[in-house]
């Protein structure tokens, strides 16, 4: 029920796990953190508390790079267990996605990526986004925005979203219906969050997310903000936090 996010200079692994820890509040029963290093993707997620998955982390030595995502789970679909705790990988092993919420549509999506040659490790819906956003950029050979842009037009249901492709580490792509989602605006560098708190002593700029938005969150190009349903652009408005 908690997303973290970065990308940027600095080391991602103190910041998601200090933004989680702030983020209990919400509730959770499991959670799992994704890194990438410029060369290895790296995952780490188990049932439990914050601190396990740091106790995790520690024994699995994920805990270097500049990129990354966080998650803290709160099951509906597949029960609490180090499987079904996100993140979750694509098939390929390129894509990585957290998601809180709900893909209502999930089973006779994922029978049509079955009936396809996927196969799946856990028994959520949050799996099938993911290769669901894998297939159709494969298919319709687009980027990972128009991808995951085209998939959430076919979903059903309530999220908050954010997905990453380790071919492509200078952006993360975030999008909203239903679950809270922020972006910290710093020099260089893009927190991301489901409340302001994982990254108010790095920057007081936010952007929050409507409902129906997804947003391209580039190191390269800046932030690029959209209507998921009929692809306009949205002119993103950079609040300054109090505080
Ligand atoms: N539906 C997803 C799952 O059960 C996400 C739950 C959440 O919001 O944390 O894994």
């Amino acid at each position: 029920c908690g997303i973290v996010g970065y990308i940027g200079h600095r080391e991602a692994y103190p910041i998601i796990i200090e933004g989680l820890k702030r983020l209990e509040y919400r509730g959770y029963d499991s959670a799992g953190v994704a890194l990438f290093d410029g060369e290895n993707l790296k995952v780490s997620k188990t049932k439990g508390k914050v601190s396990d998955l740091e106790i995790l982390c520690e024994k699995e030595n994920t805990k270097n790079g500049s990129l990354g995502i966080g998650h803290t789970r709160w099951a509906t679909h597949g029960v609490p267990n180090d499987v079904n705790s996100h993140p979750h990988i694509s098939n390929s092993g390129n894509l990585v996605i957290i998601h809180n919420g709900i893909i209502e549509n999930y089973e006779s999506l994922k029978k049509e990526l079955i009936s396809r040659g996927y196969t799946f490790k856990s028994d959520t819906d949050t799996e099938v986004l993911i290769n669901l956003i894998e297939e159709i950029k494969k298919n319709e050979n687009v980027k990972l925005g128009k991808a995951v842009q085209l998939a959430l037009n076919e979903v059903v249901g309530a999220y908050a979203i954010a997905v990453f492709d380790k071919n492509r580490p200078e952006e993360i792509i975030i999008a909203r219906l239903g679950s809270p989602l922020a972006v910290g605006v710093g020099k260089d560098e893009y927190f991301i969050a489901s409340d302001a708190s994982p990254f108010l002593e790095y920057t007081k700029n936010a952007i929050y997310l409507e409902d129906e938005e997804m947003a391209i969150v580039s190191i390269e190009k800046g932030i690029k903000v959209r209507k998921i349903k009929d692809d306009s652009l949205v002119a993103p408005y950079i609040q300054e936090l109090k505080l």
